[in-house]
């Protein structure tokens, strides 16, 4: 053990404490009232970094609610890393089912219990108890290290794009680790390297100008729902695959270490359809091909469909107008607007004759993320996570999106590492939240050796 770790172990109560403070605050971003809770959160973080020995560290405004940025770059010819993480909350609701309340942290079974604990204010926290721990030790950081802390990642991060595209010159690095972002499984240790993409479109219908009687004009007026049904049912073929021309043509292959891993985790496709409880399809799926489907194809996915009269009873009409709603997860390669593009050349060629058709896409949407697989300090990751968990990670991927390995790359062209320590079956985004604190001791240690690695890379 290094003297770094030592001091950590030693100080492991006082960090319990730090993180029972941090969960006392009720920083839920999507919630107004909660205006306070956002605002002392963001203070609580600053104050924690300072604490810790950063010597610049600011609260960046933005039109929501404010960042938390801190440098520590006194390590020339060192590498230069920028942790990210996000200090707000999901909402608590529904109280009633926490066996404690949400925002009195609570130790039980080993577990800390409070919202936001798992997601993601123990994870974030490590690093800057890490800080702490090398100043105390050396004096000092081996590396350069930056750190930039969200305050609306619960709410769809709707400025911190732009917040990183206008602090781009303050945030050049090498290398942005995240303490967000789960593992997949409790039980298997794993990185993630890729995540599914987002774009959202609404397709619209019109028939006649206004509503018909269905008695007087049945027959001969248009009727936009069955145009509607039919454009829509040709968009996938009975298996469920997307047969829209040019939807997955740029697609890029996946990393052959992801497939692998899927290949190797013996998924239970029965137990998956017993969990959401659906009906087995038959022949029932293998595993393998279920968490392709989930983490390495694009989707269409219909979310909502509307039109005429949905009330209790009958209502003899043919409505005017029938639309729906669907949202694409992309695979990297895919360009959100071509595929939009593709699905209107679709849908055009597939509609009938005496109706209007308007496809709408919602938001510029967001591309898939993946990681260089062959990226050296992934690697170095995947070593520590090996020695204290004990196992070789699993490269896995995502099938829901995190914007913020695309915006990183994007703004800062470079790679982001997942290094979190909360797992999947901590319950973040439900009631009982909880963060185990064998992982907040194993975090402490692995974010301190990630420290001491990625400063001998030079
Ligand atoms: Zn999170």
């Amino acid at each position: 053990m290094s003297a770094v770790e030592a001091w950590l172990a030693a100080h492991e109560a006082e960090a319990l404490e730090t993180l029972k403070q941090f969960c006392r605050i009720p920083s839920v971003s999507t919630d107004p009232a909660y205006q306070t809770g956002i605002r002392q959160a963001a203070a609580f973080v600053a104050g924690e970094l300072s604490n810790a020995g950063f010597p610049a560290v600011e609260i960046i405004p933005t039109p929501g609610h404010p960042c938390v940025l801190a440098e520590w770059c006194e390590a020339p010819g060192a590498p230069t890393i920028l942790v990210y993480g996000h200090y707000d909350v999901q909402p608590p609701d529904p109280v009633e089912k926490w066996l404690s309340p949400p925002f009195e942290p609570t130790l039980r079974n080993d577990r800390l219990y409070a919202r936001g604990v798992s997601d993601d204010k123990g994870p974030l926290l490590i690093p800057i108890l890490v800080a702490a721990a090398y100043r105390a030790v050396t004096g000092g950081l081996p590396l350069n290290v930056k750190v930039l802390i969200e305050g609306e990642e619960e709410s769809g991060s709707p400025n911190f794009d732009a917040a990183v595209a206008g602090l781009k010159d303050r945030l050049v690095c090498d290398l942005v680790v995240s303490a967000d972002g789960a593992m997949w499984r409790a039980d298997l240790p794993s990185v993630t390297v890729a995540s599914r993409g987002l774009v959202a479109l609404e397709v619209t219908v019109d028939g006649a100008m206004k509503d018909l009687h269905s008695g007087r004009h049945g027959g001969s007026a248009p009727n936009p729902i069955r145009a509607l049904t039919r454009i829509l049912s040709s968009l996938h073929d009975a298996e469920g695959e997307v047969r829209v021309a040019g939807f997955a043509s740029a697609a890029l292959p996946p990393d052959p270490l992801i497939e692998a891993a899927i290949r190797g985790v013996n998924y239970d496709s029965a137990g998956y359809f017993a969990e959401i409880g659906a009906p087995q399809p038959s022949p029932l799926p293998d595993g393998v091909s279920l968490l392709t489907r989930q983490w390495l194809r694009p989707t269409l996915e219909f979310n909502g469909i509307s039109g005429g009269y949905a009330g209790a009873g009958t209502k003899t009409v043919i409505p005017a107008t029938a639309s729906a709603k669907i949202t694409c997860r992309l695979v990297p390669g895919q360009v959100p607007d071509d595929v939009v593009a593709a699905i209107r050349r679709h849908l055009e060629a597939e509609l009938p004759t005496g109706f209007r058709l308007t496809v709408t896409q919602k938001g510029p949407g967001t591309p898939a993320f993946a990681l260089d697989p062959a990226l050296p300090e992934l690697k170095v990751a995947e070593d520590i996570l090996a020695q204290v968990l004990g196992a070789r990670p699993l490269r896995v991927a995502m099938g829901a999106t995190i914007p913020i390995g695309e915006v990183f790359a994007r703004n800062l062209g470079v790679g982001t590492i997942f290094f979190s320590f909360s797992t999947s079956d901590e319950d973040y985004h439900a009631p009982n939240e909880h963060f185990r604190l064998s992982s907040f001791r194993t975090g402490q240690i692995a974010w301190a050796r990630l420290f001491d690695h990625l400063a001998r890379r030079v």
